[in-house]
């Protein structure tokens, strides 16, 4: 059984990016000093708001870090077999180590085709089924270049010292980005695993059995305090965005210090981020990740370490 402490444990996955940001910028200027400056292209087809901010992102912590990066931006009207020569000619660039093609893509293109035509070496994203396979056989995740957000939730899990081997762990959502990898590098680590989903029959008695919670369904709070053991470890995924204010006080009432927090930025923003779990859930956890400040916080930082990850290996150094 798990212990019930007093006040749980916030796992501050701003500082962990911050830790993993420095060690990759640290390396990006050694191999840079060799002449390896590590490179990573971006596929961002057409104006999908939302995926434009995540590029841009992605495209300045690159430029923060040190690493080359290039944006490619066709437009919606690509035709799958022009996106494949696209990729093909990123295959075939030495000075590129990564190419991430930006999700969801336009319906009329084939997503599996391109996710395939990635060359595996150059998958940051980990999205080939050859590095799934990899990680399914059991590689050690050093050796595998794996998708960002559960690796990076590995990397919180491991930095703040939460045992795994043994541990009785539930992941509900079995996406092929979230839930699914997250089970198997969770396998990996010798954790006793059970995956939910949303046809899961009683889903609280798998939530509450687990010493280790991962939660990524995309339901706002739905994970309510009688879902959770207390004293367990919980990881929130979810990002939801709430904009109604009847909401916000819902989750967050009105005489908490956590209203006070989030009523201005809701009022400036109209909208307010949480995740899975319902926030007045997080007291009776032993430790868990916040939102926002939590997981989202890993999955650039991880990026970036996949592409220093993919240009040594393809380089061989
Ligand atoms: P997804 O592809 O929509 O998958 C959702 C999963 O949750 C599915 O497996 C679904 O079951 C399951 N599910 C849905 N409703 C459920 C319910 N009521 N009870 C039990 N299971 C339920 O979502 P995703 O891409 O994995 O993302 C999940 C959440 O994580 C979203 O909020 C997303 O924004 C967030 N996310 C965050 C990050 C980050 O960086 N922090 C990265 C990626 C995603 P079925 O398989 O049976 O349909």
């Amino acid at each position: 059984m798990v212990e019930v402490v007093s006040a749980p444990r916030i796992l501050d996955g701003v500082a962990i990016a911050g830790e993993i940001k420095a060690e990759v910028a640290q390396t990006v200027r050694e191999m840079t000093a060799q002449g390896h400056r590590p490179g990573l292209a971006v596929v961002l087809v057409g104006e999908h708001p939302p995926s434009q901010i995540y590029v841009r992102s992605k495209i300045k912590t690159c430029g923060e870090l040190g690493l080359y990066s290039e944006l490619i931006t066709p437009p919606t009207s690509i035709t799958t077999d022009e996106l494949l020569a696209i990729v093909r000619e990123l295959n075939a660039r030495d000075e590129i180590d990564g190419i991430l093609v930006q999700l969801p893509l336009p319906a009329h293109v084939n997503t599996n085709r391109i996710l395939e035509a990635v060359d595996p070496r150059k998958d940051v994203d980990g999205f080939h089924p050859l590095n799934g396979g990899r990680l399914l056989h059991g590689a050690p995740v050093e050796e595998v270049l794996a998708p960002c957000t559960p690796a990076g939730i590995l990397q919180i899990l491991k930095r703040s010292g939460v045992p795994l081997s043994g541990t009785r762990a539930t992941v509900v959502g079995k996406s092929n980005i979230v839930g699914k990898p997250m089970s198997v590098l969770l396998m990996n680590e010798q954790a006793t695993v059970t995956v939910c989903h949303s046809l899961t029959q009683d889903l609280a008695r798998h939530t509450r059995d687990a010493e280790l919670l991962i939660v990524a369904i995309g339901v706002p709070g739905f994970f309510t305090a009688d879902m959770i053991m207390p004293g367990a470890t919980v990881i929130d995924v979810g990002i939801n965005r709430l904009t109604g204010e009847a909401e916000l006080e819902r989750f967050f009432p009105p005489d908490t210090p956590e209203y006070k927090n989030r009523i201005e930025g809701f009022r400036k923003r109209g909208s307010t981020v949480i995740g899975d779990v319902d926030p007045r859930a997080f007291a009776i956890c032993g430790a868990y990740t916040p939102v926002p400040g939590g997981v989202g916080a890993l999955t650039i930082a991880m990026l970036m370490s996949n592409t220093v990850k993919a240009a040594r290996f393809r380089r061989g150094l």
